[in-house]
């Protein structure tokens, strides 16, 4: 899989095309005024293509200067995190410095550059077509975002740009997607191809999003979390952060958060926005690795509230629930051991899942919460070797054998993790069909338990011998 960058000085067409390839109406820039975004990164799609974009768009009709700089700033972030940046010209209106000055910028990157020169369709736009070839980055590919004209030339020269061993290469949101499919405990089993687990890589970010109800307080622990400054806040009026992420440290341990709702200023248009954002929080939980669901402790919570919870867990991600707003909270013990009690009951799937009581507003319990998602990721990362499974299973077998189903006994042979994040496993016994679920969630909470993977999702695949 690849990330493509648009770039291109503002109102060139940016968010059209980035429209087209995401294939939703997902810019909220339309005719909302005063609604801008800095960066957000989406899956796309051009025929047989698929990758991600990171929209750099959204500042457009902004002529305040700092505005200018900021986008200046987004279009290089943007352009260091892909692997290609499409470059975009208006072929109508004609090179213009702006252009070149961001031309520059992609330039010195290093990286593949496809040039497209929008409204090639238009009146006049020969001349700058002409004129784009003086950029310095090669043939612009003729384009109409507007009518979608250019589109088999645009994956033509993204080929190119890339070679087919790029352009082709797996696709890990869709391997991830393809993962959440396979079947927990309780659904139908069916086979996962994966033989190897993935090492667990401390180098790279711990991915994170933060999810909640409007007013659990999910703004409020971000910048608890990450410290004001390091949000693009600004004195300009709704400035909005759909999946943006952001950077920063916990104890030296790098941890890139995914946010949706949670890092948006409040503003008019806010209201309009709230559906937008369940969207955008379902594709924030599927970037991350550790999911926050934030909680307001002061309100009562009923089963369907845990309903994020466990879709958090069928993505095949780790939730970790903070009851924020604790400090307003009069008999605390007795609340967190009633809260705590109806999350394993609710969420068996889950089990041990961990609950941090905060107060993002006093930042109280905050060093706690970031220990527990730590925590949670390792589980989530853990591997288990061959040998040590296969002795427990021994144990396991020997005190408690699966169940003869219609007088035949059901042997189970050997035990394998062949997943992690989250944990999987194959268990390889006589005849999968007839294995009873009660005794496969047996296993599962014996694993569990065993194993000490409190809070994270566990698959359990059965499979008969080769
Ligand atoms: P969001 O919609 O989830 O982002 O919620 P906000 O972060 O905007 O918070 C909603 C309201 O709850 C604001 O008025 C916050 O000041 C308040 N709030 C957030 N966290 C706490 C907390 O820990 N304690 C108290 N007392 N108030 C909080």
């Amino acid at each position: 899989s690849f990330t493509i960058a648009i770039v291109g000085r503002p109102n060139v067409g940016k968010s059209t095309l980035f429209n087209r390839l995401v294939g939703r109406k997902l810019a909220l820039v339309d005719d909302t005024p005063g609604v801008t975004r800095d960066r957000r990164v989406h899956e796309a799609r051009l025929y047989d293509l698929r990758f991600q974009v990171i929209d750099t768009a959204g500042f457009e009709d902004v002529s305040d200067e700092s505005l200018e700089g900021r986008m200046r700033q987004q279009t290089e972030r943007a352009i260091a995190d892909c692997d290609l940046v499409l470059f975009m010209i208006d072929a109508k209106a004609g090179i213009t410095p702006n252009d070149g000055a961001f031309a520059q910028v992609a330039r010195r990157s290093g990286k593949p550059i496809v040039l497209v020169a929008n409204k090639a369709e238009a009146r006049g736009a020969e001349t700058g077509l002409h004129e784009a070839w003086g950029l310095g980055l090669g043939e612009p590919v003729p384009f109409s975002a507007e009518h979608g004209q250019g589109l088999p030339d645009l994956r033509e020269a993204i080929i190119a740009a890339l070679g087919e061993d790029r352009a082709f290469g797996p696709d890990e949101e869709e391997a991830a997607a393809a993962e959440a499919e396979i079947a927990l405990v309780g659904d139908d089993v069916s086979d996962p191809d994966e033989d190897e687990v993935p090492a667990y890589d401390a180098t790279k970010p711990m991915r994170i999003a933060i999810v909640g109800r409007p007013n659990a307080g999910k703004s409020t622990l971000i910048n608890a979390l990450i410290g004001e400054e390091r949000l693009l806040t600004g004195p300009e009026a709704g400035i909005t952060r759909d999946s943006i992420s952001v950077d920063w440290q916990w104890r030296g341990r790098k941890m890139r958060l995914f946010d949706t709702a949670g890092m948006r200023r409040k503003s008019r248009v806010q209201e309009k926005l709230e559906k937008l954002s369940v969207a955008d929080g379902l594709r924030a939980i599927r970037f991350a690795e550790v999911v926050i669901v934030v909680f307001d402790a002061t309100i009562p919570f009923e089963k369907q509230d845990l309903q994020i919870a466990d879709l958090i867990a069928r993505e095949g991600r780790a939730p970790v629930l903070a009851f924020n707003k604790w400090d307003l909270i009069d008999d605390p013990q007795e609340l967190l051991a009633e809260l705590r009690e109806k999350t394993d009951r609710l969420l068996p799937q889950v089990r041990g899942l961990r609950a941090v009581p905060v107060s993002a507003e006093t930042g109280r319990g905050l060093d706690k919460l970031m220990q527990a998602v730590a925590d949670t990721h390792e589980v989530w990362n853990r591997r288990i070797s061959t040998g040590r499974l296969n002795r427990w299973l021994e144990g396991v077998l020997a005190h408690h054998p699966p169940p003869a189903v219609a007088g035949r006994r059901l042997k189970i042979k050997y035990l394998t993790q062949v997943k992690a994040r989250p944990p999987g496993f194959v268990v390889s016994c006589s005849r999968p069909d007839a294995m009873p679920q009660s005794y496969v969630r047996y296993l599962v909470n014996g694993l569990r338990d065993s194993f000490d993977m409190p809070g994270v999702p566990i698959r359990v695949m059965l499979r008969a011998p080769e």
